[in-house]
């Protein structure tokens, strides 16, 4: 399938990635909306929230936690976790992924490592 973030998933493609397990690979947003921007992806081709199933508990759980994580290690006090769906949600890759927007507080570096 020619799909960019099942290519990033893979390591077929360069990212910047913070995290990676079995299920999961987060790595920065190519064009950051916010000082702190990652993307959190399952390695799992779905195509969007809209296409969930039941199946998918323990995938989307593993994406909420691990943006805790990260969100925790590199120190941020808040942030927001958003899921654009479908392109009138914004949604403009057609594969799963959890926004991490961040770093606007005082003492949060933009290249912060996690
Ligand atoms: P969407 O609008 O689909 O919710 O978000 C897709 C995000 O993926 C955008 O913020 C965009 O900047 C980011 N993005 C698109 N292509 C790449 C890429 O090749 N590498 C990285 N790291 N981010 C990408
Ligand atoms: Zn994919």
């Amino acid at each position: 399938m020619d799909c960019i973030f099942c290519k990033i998933a893979r390591g077929e493609l360069a990212s910047d990635t913070v995290y990676e397990n079995n299920a999961v690979r987060a790595f920065r947003d190519i064009h950051p909306k916010a000082p702190v921007h990652v993307l959190v992806i399952p390695k799992q081709h779905i195509e969007s929230i809209a296409h969930l199933e039941t199946d998918h508990n323990e995938i989307i759980s593993a994406l909420i936690y691990t943006a805790k994580d990260i969100a925790a290690k590199i120190g941020l006090k808040g942030y927001k976790l958003v899921f654009n769906v479908g392109r009138e949600g914004g949604q403009v890759i057609d594969h799963l992924h959890l926004h991490i927007l961040g770093g606007w507080g005082e003492g949060v570096e933009k290249k912060a490592e996690v």
